[in-house]
């Protein structure tokens, strides 16, 4: 349930309000916002009497919210937010673009990658230490030792780094990562969902390979109702019947999580396509549809990379597409 509070409202009377709520054993939720102030009740709201609420001096208007995600929702907290990441912020008309390998390999291999992503204007440097694998003979990652590589090219290029965490029992290790990614596999690890929301920390959310939209909502829920308000929302293709493509990128999904949440969202068009040609035309489209930055792999020998070289870029491929997205991006800007 929200209340729209009257304009000029004393902040001594909603204190008041929201003790009497607590009181009730909601919880509330206060959000001033350019136009509006909003107090989002959670918890049990049915034993609420809407036409007493009504009646207050300082409600001008009471809804109830239908939607099981509070605190994603657009309708709790109207304004977009906005990720900070030390100078770098995403969301609210700020785009980023992150960019590295899938995985990382060795020091020369990603502080080189993250010096040429970062000269053609990404904001962050991703690459994966610990690697969510179909098979347990492949390639599973750095690890530790993956870990201390990104701090090292974070180090040499001062670009803020992204990377996936899949267990819990390993966030002492991530103390110095920026962005932690939770992977498509782990979307639905309610548990480490619950954990990740006492970080404080910036969290990566990416849409489970067979989940809706809604799904991808509750989820980033778990994060937000554990009190970490910093959640960047990632489609990176779903399932589908077509396999010409690795996945099938929901391109919709960007104007329809803009529409029912607050949160940025941004696109990973490298393991939607499966496909490096791809990665150009889908990271346009989603410039296009409004997203709120990319994720792309970048590669500096594709053919030998130990993970995901088929839809890697080449750093010149990546600078060429950087060129194409900042003379595309004001025009979809001036359209807002
Ligand atoms: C990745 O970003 O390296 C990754 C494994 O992505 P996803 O979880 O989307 O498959
Ligand atoms: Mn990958």
């Amino acid at each position: 349930m929200i209340l729209l509070l009257k304009r000029n409202t004393e902040q001594q009377q909603i204190e008041h309000l929201m003790e009497w709520l607590k009181g009730l054993g909601l919880e509330t939720h206060l959000v001033k916002g350019k136009f509006q102030t909003i107090l989002g009740l959670i918890g049990d709201t049915t034993a609420v009497d809407i036409d007493l609420l009504n009646g207050l001096d300082i409600v001008e208007d009471v809804k109830r919210i239908q939607e099981p995600y509070k605190n994603a929702n657009r309708k709790f907290h109207p304004d977009d937010t906005v990720v900070e990441i030390g100078d770098i912020k995403i969301g609210g008309g700020n785009f980023q673009v992150i960019a590295g390998p899938c995985s990382v390999e060795s020091e020369e291999q990603l502080t080189g990658i993250a010096k040429s992503v970062k000269a053609s204007g990404a904001g962050m440097l991703r690459g994966g230490a610990f690697k969510p694998r179909t098979s347990p003979y492949a390639f599973q990652g750095l690890r530790g030792e993956g870990l201390e590589l990104l701090e090292k090219a974070k180090a040499a290029t001062g670009l803020p780094i992204v990377t996936e965490i899949m267990d819990a029992s390993h966030l002492p290790m991530f103390e110095n990562v920026d962005v932690i990614q939770v992977g498509a596999r782990n979307m639905q690890n309610f548990e480490l969902l619950k954990r990740l929301g006492k970080v404080d920390k910036p969290i990566l959310l990416k849409r489970g390979l067979s989940s809706t939209i809604q799904e991808l909502l509750m989820s980033a829920e778990y994060i937000l109702a554990g009190g970490n308000s910093n959640v960047i929302l990632c489609e990176r293709g779903i399932r589908t019947f077509e396999t010409y493509t690795r996945n099938t990128l929901d391109i919709s999904a960007v104007p329809v999580l803009k529409e029912l949440t607050h949160l940025p969202v941004i696109i990973d068009p490298s393991h939607a396509s499966g496909m490096a040609r791809l990665v150009k035309p889908l990271s346009l489209a989603a410039v296009a549809a409004g997203a709120d930055g990319l994720i792309i792999e970048v590669h500096n020998d594709p053919a030998h990379a130990l993970c995901d070289g088929p839809q890697s870029l080449t750093p010149e491929a990546f600078d060429e597409l950087m060129t194409q997205i900042r003379t595309l991006l004001p025009l979809i800007q001036a359209q807002k």
